[in-house]
């Protein structure tokens, strides 16, 4: 085997079972969706089946509790199909339910979790602003108490959101006073937030087109008071928290990718010839593939030695940010090396190659552009 396999058994199980959905049913559908953009609801529906969102949910809850190295290899394996597709699974498995479990009361856990774990309904988190990117604590979405009805009141817009078009839960973070932040839970019983003053606009994209970004403009959105997610004025630290985890499984992602563009341009140059031979019987081209193996593998550890740091219940947040730079970083740098040796083949509208270069992009970028994991780690240095 090529790639770095689990060590736990249950763990190969599953694997082998999400390779062969991957081969036999993802697949096929990029091939067929991803151009146009169309959602995989499909898919979702058989993800949920398989128990693929529970796996970082405890059992109590629906899911089944197996963690965070468990969900990187799953992570990995569904970005190398399909990057848009994990981006779904990882909003609703980590962005969405990982504040509900780590913050929710038991009612909201209980009322919430199983449904997201089986992928019955899928959730969204709202953190990012139009003006509130990287700086997030400035955010300027608003939640006020108001005694008179005994609701918060949501005004403000937030964009760039995953999964908000089939959502039917999002965790929405709210300036509740100059200095605080809180969370919110607002739910809707059909798919796309369709609840009283909430607006969502769907934005096409041009790289993971079949997942949503959209933006979430609230104009009066009354909520009740059980739809504050954990204590008044803890959501900044709940956001953080949630992207703590999300960031290892965003360098999962990364590395599953490169993972693709490596094996393709691998296979290509085993067919290519060039001056009478193999392009791959030049020392130059296996000098390339072993330097960018040797990397993807060392960057492929790191986030198996965060997930498993993760798994013990340790503070992860520096390692969280240095896999996600390492493995993001990693992966642009290689794949984009590697994609050189597709020729222009690249470059033709029946090769899937250049657009699986390019969905890498965007990993350098979301749960925290890579300057922010600079400025991440040397503020934990000391921890
Ligand atoms: C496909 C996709 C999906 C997304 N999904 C979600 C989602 O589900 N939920 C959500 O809340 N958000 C989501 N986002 C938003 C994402 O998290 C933000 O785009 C990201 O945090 C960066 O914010 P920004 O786009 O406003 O960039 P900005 O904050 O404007 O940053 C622009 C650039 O400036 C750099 N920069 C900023 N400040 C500094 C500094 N102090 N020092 C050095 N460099 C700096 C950054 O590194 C970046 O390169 C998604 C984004 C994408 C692309």
């Amino acid at each position: 085997m090529r790639w770095q396999e689990p060590k736990d058994e249950t763990l190969s199980i599953l694997l082998e079972s999400v390779r062969r959905f991957g081969k036999e049913e993802i697949e096929p559908a990029y091939g067929k969706y991803e151009e146009q953009g169309f959602f995989p609801a499909e898919l979702v529906k058989k993800m949920g089946a398989m128990g693929l969102f529970g796996l970082m949910i405890p059992e109590e809850y629906g899911g089944s509790g197996m963690g965070t190295v468990a969900a990187s290899f799953v992570a990995r394996e569904l970005a190398y199909r399909w990057p848009a597709l994990h981006l779904i699974w990882t909003a609703n498995s980590s962005l969405a339910a990982f504040p509900i479990a780590y913050a929710g009361t038991k009612e909201q856990k209980a009322r919430i979790l199983p449904q997201l774990a089986s992928g019955e309904i899928l959730g969204c988190y709202a953190l990012t602003e139009p003006n509130s990117g990287s700086d997030a604590g400035s955010m300027t979405m608003k939640a006020e108490w108001r005694p008179d009805s005994l609701t918060w009141s949501l005004n403000g817009s937030k964009i760039f959101i995953t999964n908000a078009f089939h959502a039917s839960v999002a965790v929405v973070f709210a300036r509740t006073s100059k200095k605080s932040i809180s969370a919110f839970l607002v739910e809707s019983s059909e798919p796309g937030l369709r609840h009283p003053g909430v607006t969502v606009r769907y934005i096409p994209k041009r790289v993971q087109k079949s997942s949503d970004f959209c933006e979430i403009h609230c104009n009066d959105v009354f909520l009740p008071v059980s739809a504050l997610l954990g204590k008044e004025g803890k959501g900044f630290a709940i956001a953080m928290q949630t992207l703590d985890g999300g960031r290892i499984n965003i360098a999962a992602q990364a590395i599953g990718m490169a993972m693709r563009v490596f094996d393709d341009a691998y296979a290509y140059v085993h067919v290519r010839k060039q001056f009478g031979r193999l392009v791959w019987e030049n020392q130059k081209v296996q000098f390339d593939f072993a330097e960018a193996y040797a990397r993807l593998i060392a960057a492929w550890a790191l986030v198996i030695e965060a997930s498993e740091r993760r798994d013990a219940g340790e503070n992860i947040t520096r390692i969280a940010s240095s896999a996600k730079l390492v493995a993001t970083e990693t992966a642009w740098k290689v794949a984009s090396d590697l994609e050189t040796y597709f020729g222009g083949m690249a470059f033709t509208q029946e090769s899937a190659w250049l657009p699986r270069l390019l969905d890498i992009a965007p990993t350098r970028v979301y749960e925290g552009a890579n300057n922010i994991q600079h400025m991440v780690i040397a503020k934990h240095l000391d921890d």
